[in-house]
């Protein structure tokens, strides 16, 4: 019968997985999730159990999934011209290009890689090279918070500032330093509040005069900590950091991976912030994650240098697939959905809507803050509300265990050390409606109800 196709279909592919699968961030999974289907909000696994995609993936597929238009978009693209490098030129990376300069406010030069690290890593040899020609190369260190992570390969890695994801992999590239994170909740300063004159905007400062300010190239930092753990600045304080970097000769680096394209609830996040960064790098929701594309945004300033020396001054960095043509023409498509259907702003109001309903979280006693920006929320859990003790895996995985097992998948964050993974995060495709938002937030609420006392 067809039940039992589907079923021997199912333990042999469980079997493979288990015989050939490296899954990410883990060796093995016993009872890996096999997801077969997606439309809207939901994925639909091998059993035919469906659940709402409550991060988007992994803080990415923001039209939301079955967008037929970007299937199309693709098809058409690589029935046309599959490839041509990036030394080349196409119609698709052209019209990408002025397209990103549509979104970003200022003129910047976009080259295209991969992945977000890709981007990274890309962003860190422009800015090298940039001194370097300029007659300062002595400058070629870079800060970033801790608690950040900007990526997996080894000058991303370096900027990461989450121990345990660097743990067996050092030494990582060499020239990356870290400041405080702006981590209000748990001010590495002390402060409150009312007490507060961006002491971590100043340990950024006081790093790179301590390092020696003729030796660092750049900051980067996303507008919000997403991944770490949704970690909000105060409003200030990426204008006070850009001031910093601009008195010190160091550029600005704004990783928009995550925040890019809507999710904060503007074009960008550093627009939340009113700064111009002299990069800009994003991945993730260039596509929605239809297709693998990411994009370093690079001011014309920085450019210019790059322009005129002969050989020795042109980027010597290429990347096959960077500025692939079909993930050209399905970022456009992305892109001009995002456009047509207004979902920055419906991002914004889906955000406000989520924020209010989770506000009544408060009085959980496991609940110690909750955090929002855009469309993207995260929930510190802990054991007290007074000592602030962070709450033990165990009681992370009974309330992520109850949402899967009830339809809802959410995530947390991880890998900075264990003891700081226990804030649950919330990111879900912009297209979400306010009656599947109550379906995250009913399932949560009844998850930290019945999760035993941490
Ligand atoms: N920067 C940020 C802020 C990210 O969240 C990520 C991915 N989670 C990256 C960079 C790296 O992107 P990728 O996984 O595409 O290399």
């Amino acid at each position: 019968t067809d039940k039992q196709t589907v079923s021997g279909e199912k333990d042999m592919l469980l079997n493979q997985d288990r015989a050939f699968l490296w899954h990410h961030m883990a060796p093995h999974n016993d009872h890996p999730a096999i997801f077969t289907e997606s439309d809207n909000v939901y994925l639909t696994d091998i059993d035919g159990n469906s659940y709402i995609d409550g991060m988007a993936g992994l803080w990415c597929v923001n039209v939301g999934h079955g967008r037929t238009s970007i299937a199309e978009a693709a098809a058409k693209q690589l029935n046309t011209m599959p490839f041509t490098p990036m030394t080349n030129s196409h119609k698709p990376a052209i019209q990408l290009a002025a397209k990103l300069n549509d979104w970003l406010d200022g003129h910047y030069r976009i080259f295209f890689s991969n992945s977000g690290s890709d981007a990274n890593e890309v962003a860190f040899k422009i800015a090298r090279q940039y001194f370097t020609q300029t007659g300062k190369p002595k400058k070629y260190k870079f800060i970033s918070r801790y608690r950040a992570y900007h990526g997996n390969s080894m000058g991303a890695l370096g900027a990461t500032g989450q121990a345990d994801r660097k743990a067996s992999y050092e030494p990582v590239a060499e020239g990356f330093r870290h400041a405080a994170p702006p981590y209000c909740y748990r001010c590495p300063f002390g402060k409150e509040p009312d007490s507060c004159s961006l002491e971590c905007a100043s340990s950024i400062e006081q790093t790179i005069v301590w390092e020696g300010a003729d030796t660092v190239a750049g900051v980067i930092v996303e507008p919000v900590i997403t991944g770490g753990g949704v970690i909000t600045p105060p409003e200030s304080y990426l204008q006070k950091v850009q001031e910093i970097c601009q008195k010190h000769d160091v550029l600005l680096i704004v990783d928009e991976v995550i925040c890019g394209f809507g999710r904060s609830g503007e074009a960008f996040g550093h627009k939340n912030f009113g700064v111009q960064p002299d990069i800009v790098t994003m991945a993730k929701g260039i596509t929605s994650a239809y297709a693998p594309l990411s994009a370093t945004a690079v001011s014309n300033d920085l450019y210019e240098s790059f322009k005129s020396g002969g050989p020795q001054s042109h980027f010597r960095h290429v990347n096959t697939f960077g500025g692939n043509p079909m993930s050209c023409a399905v970022a456009l498509e992305n892109i001009d959905i995002l456009e047509r259907e207004d979902l920055v702003a419906q991002a914004k109001s889906t955000g406000s809507y989520l924020r209010a309903q989770l506000e009544s979280f408060y009085q959980f006693p496991s609940v110690g803050d909750i955090r929002t920006f855009g469309l993207m929320a995260g929930i510190e859990l802990v054991t007290d509300k007074t000592t602030k003790e962070p709450a033990p895996p165990e009681f992370m995985q009974q309330v992520l265990g109850y949402c899967k097992q009830h339809g809802v998948m959410i995530g947390k964050n991880s890998d900075t050390v264990p003891e700081h993974n226990n804030v649950l995060t919330i990111s879900p495709p912009f297209i979400i409606s306010h009656e599947q938002i109550d379906t995250i937030v009913e399932t949560l609420r009844e998850a930290i109800t019945r999760a035993s006392p941490a």
